[in-house]
């Protein structure tokens, strides 16, 4: 722009030329090593010597390369048997020098792909391995056009480093796993609490900022190591303070206190006598379901009431709540319904006289079935255990049948609404609201993110439908996970979006990342989950 063409009010010519951006920053120490490289992906800025990696482990010095050492993780609707599944970037390998270029090579054997793009509507490029440029106004390492429907589509693909970022556990369980707000502990050190218990499940809140960054350093790094074996689906031992030992890991069952959970509760105490009270008619006078929340009493309940059952006289411990639904009946524990009993008639206080009598046969049973008695009242009024008659055992074992398998569901919160998003658009704002108005659709490893309402981008995605491996960590320390944009091309225009650093997926997939500063040299094909829907052309899962 000249003296003479800069004026005000012009339409287009308020906007600020941004200066030029330097791809790698000039070293802040003039002494370094000229065989090292600095590796520009974080903060950190780790001074990486020929064939070493820096302390993240994510990035290398391959002959004087910076490069990200996995290969980025791109989805294929479908992926028939003998594929490759590793392919270098062609097109990089070759300006990375040899050795980076034999480090990127296929296994032996192994076919390249042959870059069929009549396939190209079928490929999604996913954050994990994509490498991340920092700082963050540089564009996204991956700024990926393709079609969706004869629609042009930008999907700007990085892999975000967050430090705002927690894991939110639920586990399949009814047992105590300790008291809510008590602190969770890893090798000793807190990383996180227990949450707010919910139907059938305790919750656990794992990670988070205030244990990465506002302790002990130690603390930042046992939650950072915790939170990445979590989010990348391995197990992990943790004990909370006045409660249990547990070892949990993502889509399997819980190990509380060294026994591996089997069920999760048909439903509470109270819920299992609605479900099964016409199948207890006539085959019990009495039914207790034991339940640390709420136990239920068959006659008493409104479901023992409408089918007109004989009171049993039962007198029962604990708080009651309302007819035939009794709180507190024991502490809560590991025992029978989540309770700490080992004996049910613990919890019976005594029996009417004037309403019970001899013969009266009571059945006691956990919510999962797991523990069941039969009993039948002497002549004294006192329960005797008895056998149990094969047409109740049928209903217990029903209860069981009803109960699901006992799971740890792990669920990957990140914030994603602050420098990451210069990543993708001059003006982040922008972003933030096009998410909103459901323009952008917004994927983790190319998994549903679910974004919270409110302000910011806060994303919520199941790690079990992510690829493996897909968190890593700096040591800053802050966790890194993949995290993907999918619009319209002519939105992204709209949104002040890195136009110029658009690249068709053709050339993706033959050279990789648009950048030259620690991008990686190849990619890994995966086929998509078959729970996941295709990431492009659909609007995010808003909150
Ligand atoms: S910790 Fe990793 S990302 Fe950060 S500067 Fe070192 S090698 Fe690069």
């Amino acid at each position: 722009m000249t003296e003479h063409t800069k004026t005000d009010g012009l339409p287009g010519m308020d906007a600020p030329e941004l200066p030029q951006v330097l791809e790698r920053a000039r070293p802040r120490n003039e002494r370094m090593n000229a065989a090292k490289v600095e590796c520009n992906a974080c903060p950190v800025l780790c001074q990486i010597s020929e064939g070493r990696s820096g302390a993240c482990d994510r990035y290398a010095n391959q002959a004087g390369v910076l490069v990200r050492v996995d290969p980025v993780v791109l989805l294929r609707k479908t992926i028939e048997d003998g594929e490759a599944k590793l392919v270098p970037f062609s097109g990089r390998a070759i300006e990375a020098g040899a050795e980076a270029a034999e480090a990127a090579e296929a296994p032996a054997g192994q076919p390249t792909w042959n870059g069929d793009l009549l396939l190209t509507e079928e490929v999604f490029v996913t954050g994990v391995g994509s490498s991340t440029t920092y700082p963050d106004y540089k564009p996204a390492p991956f700024i990926v056009g393709s079609q969706a429907d004869g629609v042009d589509m930008v999907t700007v693909v990085t892999e975000g480093i967050f430090s705002y970022c927690s894991f939110k556990v639920k586990i399949d369980t009814d047992r105590f796993l300790g008291p809510e707000q008590a602190n969770v502990r890893c090798k000793g050190e807190v990383v996180g609490h227990v949450t707010t218990a919910e139907y059938g499940s305790q919750m656990l809140s794992l990670g988070g900022v205030h244990h990465l960054t506002g302790g002990s350093k130690k603390e930042g790094r046992i939650a950072n190591e915790m939170m990445q074996a979590l989010g990348n689906k391995q197990a992990v031992e943790l004990t909370i303070d006045g409660g249990s030992q547990l070892v949990i890991q993502a889509g399997h069952a819980p190990i509380v206190n060294g026994v591996a959970e089997q069920r999760m509760r048909v439903g509470c105490g109270s819920a299992a006598i609605g479900i099964f009270a016409r199948q207890f008619f006539g085959q019990a006078d009495e039914v207790v379901v034991v339940d640390d929340h709420i136990t239920g009493v068959l006659t008493e309940h409104q479901a023992g009431r409408c089918l007109d059952m004989k009171s049993s006289g039962i007198k029962m411990r604990g708080r009651k709540s309302t007819p035939g639904r009794y709180f507190q009946v024991a502490n809560p524990g590991t025992g029978w319904g989540g309770t700490d009993i080992a004996d049910p008639l613990s919890i019976i206080e005594g029996w009417d006289e004037a309403v019970a009598w001899p013969g009266l046969r009571l059945l006691m049973t956990s919510t999962t079935g797991e523990h069941a008695s039969w009993y039948v009242l002497d002549e004294s009024l006192v329960p005797v255990e008895a056998e149990m008659p094969e047409a109740v055992r049928r209903i217990v074992e029903r209860i069981g049948e009803n109960c699901e398998p006992s799971l740890t569901s792990v669920l990957f919160l990140g914030g994603a609404g602050g420098s990451l998003r210069a990543g993708v658009t001059e003006n982040p704002v922008l972003l933030t609201r096009s998410i909103k108005n459901a323009l952008v659709n917004v994927t983790c490893g190319g998994a549903p993110a679910y974004v919270w309402p409110g302000g910011g981008i806060t994303v919520m995605a199941d790690v079990l439908r992510m690829p493996d491996n897909s968190f890593g960590t700096v040591p800053t320390p802050a966790i890194v996970a993949p995290i993907e944009f999918s619009m319209r091309r002519s939105d992204y225009e709209l949104l002040g979006g890195h136009m110029g650093e658009v690249r068709s997926l053709r050339e993706v997939l033959e050279r990789g990342a648009w950048h030259n500063d620690g991008a990686p040299l190849s990619a890994s094909w995966l086929a998509l989950p078959s729970a996941n829907p295709w990431p492009l052309g659909r609007p995010p899962l808003l909150g």
